[in-house]
């Protein structure tokens, strides 16, 4: 039981792009028995949404039209990866484009798009057992979550790790794209008025700089141990 008296507890994961959130959360989800949410799909599907009606991401008044008439859920495959059902088809695959990663930010700084979002994630937390990852967990989506994490690593480290992602699905990109592209994110993300990417007061903050993924994982069911 964890220390908030709650029997069904969630875990908060939260980070810089490409820290490594989605991979963790979703191997600790597995090895605990819990759900796993990647809010950050989220964000990303309203974008893919909004470039596919030729919205202009920066105007705010059309993306927030765009995506409160989205018709979307979050559903698992079987071995429980999220996946984003846009108007009844699967968009899961589109949704690390580059095109996606450089209007991402402008979309979720609008604050309506994230209370649409955020209502929709506090439901999923609303049942407990689940382990969520995204930029405010910790700190706006389920702050009372009895462990929260922040996992972090240099810019550097995190662009070699996302060209090699897309260097083994085929997609040719320099690192120093992939590096300006994260570092503006990083930016955008942490300087936002509303819900701005930083670890929550409580947060153990976790450099992956030089752990393995495994090393991780093993570390945080651990410390999910104490809350479970
Ligand atoms: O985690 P990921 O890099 O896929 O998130 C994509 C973008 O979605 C982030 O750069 C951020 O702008 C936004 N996001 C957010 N709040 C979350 C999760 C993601 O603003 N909880």
């Amino acid at each position: 039981m964890s220390e908030t008296g709650s029997t069904r507890p969630t875990i908060a994961i939260d980070g810089p792009a490409v820290s490594g959130k989605s991979s963790v959360g979703r191997l600790l989800a597995r090895q605990i028995g819990y759900r796993f949410l990647d809010t950050g799909l989220m964000y990303r599907a309203a974008t893919w949404n909004a470039i596919q009606n030729g919205v202009d991401v920066h105007d705010a008044n059309a993306v927030a039209a765009a995506v409160k008439s989205m018709n979307f859920s979050v559903s698992d495959d079987e071995s429980g990866d999220n996946l984003i059902i846009v108007n009844g088809e699967d968009i899961t695959r589109h949704l690390h484009s580059p095109a996606v990663d450089d209007s991402v930010s402008a979309v979720s700084a609008v604050g309506r798009v994230r209370e649409i979002l955020v209502a929709e994630q506090r439901k999923l937390a609303d049942g407990g057992e689940i382990v969520m990852v995204g930029r405010d967990i910790g700190t706006v989506v389920i702050p009372d979550a009895p462990l929260k994490i922040y996992l972090t690593a240099s810019a550097r480290t995190r662009a070699i790790r996302r060209h090699r992602d897309f260097v083994a699905e085929g997609t040719a990109i320099e690192l120093a794209a992939i590096l300006q592209s994260l570092e503006q994110r990083d930016l955008a993300d942490s300087s936002r008025s509303d819900s701005p990417l930083k670890p929550a007061d409580d947060a153990r903050i976790i450099d992956t700089d030089d752990i393995t993924l495994n090393e991780v994982v093993s570390h945080l069911v651990e410390l999910a141990k104490d809350v479970i």
